[in-house]
């Protein structure tokens, strides 16, 4: 489903991203850790263009993200993401939100967005809030729309960056339970988080990423119970 080959982004002379190599099959949910600074946003930005590619290649399904012809609007509806901070617009209400993609991105009539805009946010449990703005919801609430807002565009595969990060401790678990479905319903997610029992219960599989390389990636299990390299024990002694 997602194909990275050789990646490398550079800011100005500082090499951010150092050769990553990584493929994500369909219905896999892959997890990725690492220290503050390692380049994992950097690396998801770049998967759906939000930053502009130093050299490499991404593929989605076997479609080249920097190809001229490839519609950009297009891979960002296709690969959905939901980032930290939820970025809902304040004026609008959840139904508001989660609507504007598809009838702008999709062409949708007023009728069918409200339609899937309605089951979305049904699906991430929010049916009874349809009608309320973002500053009547909690962040764990906001970031449920933001989430369901992604999935209105259908997209094939979602890319999560610190989803639950910015929440109070007591909300991290609905945001996350949404997450486990999804995953469970099969979609293709890569998921950056620093919740180790989500990537334990959850992941396909880690990457665990330092110094914009991959330096280990493997099974939860493998991982968490038996890490080779010396950075990735490190890590692990001061998250867990
Ligand atoms: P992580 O998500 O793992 O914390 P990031 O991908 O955000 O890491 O950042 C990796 C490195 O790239 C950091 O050193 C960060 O300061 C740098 N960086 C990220 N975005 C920019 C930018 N727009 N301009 C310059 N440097 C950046
Ligand atoms: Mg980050």
């Amino acid at each position: 489903m997602i194909e990275v080959q050789d990646l490398h982004k550079n800011f100005g002379h500082v090499e951010v991203l150092r050769g990553i190599d990584a493929s994500v099959a369909a219905g896999e949910v892959v997890v990725v850790v690492g220290p503050s600074g390692s380049g994992k946003s950097t690396f998801l930005r770049c998967i759906n263009r939000l930053e502009e590619v130093t050299s490499g290649r991404i593929l989605i399904e076997g479609q080249d993200v920097r190809d001229s012809r490839t519609d950009i609007n297009m891979i960002r509806a296709e690969v959905g993401m939901v980032f930290q901070q939820f970025n809902l617009f304040p004026h609008l209400t959840a139904l508001g939100n989660v609507t504007l993609g598809p009838r702008k991105v999709r062409g949708a009539s007023k009728a069918e967005a409200d339609d899937i805009g309605r089951k979305m946010l049904e699906k991430v449990g929010l049916g009874d809030k349809i009608d309320n703005y973002p500053s009547q919801l909690s962040g764990g609430q906001q970031q449920r729309v933001a989430i369901a807002r992604s999935l209105a565009l259908s997209p094939k595969a979602m890319l999560f960056d610190e989803p639950t990060s910015a929440l109070d401790p007591e909300l991290v678990g609905e945001v996350l339970a949404v997450m486990r479905d999804l995953a469970r319903e099969g979609m293709t997610m890569i998921v950056v988080s620093h919740e180790m029992g989500f990537a334990r219960d959850v992941a396909d599989r880690v990457i665990f990423m330092d110094g914009g390389v991959i330096v280990e990636e493997g099974k939860p299990s493998q991982i968490f119970k038996q890490p080779k390299s010396a950075r990735l024990k490190d890590f692990l002694r001061r998250v867990i």
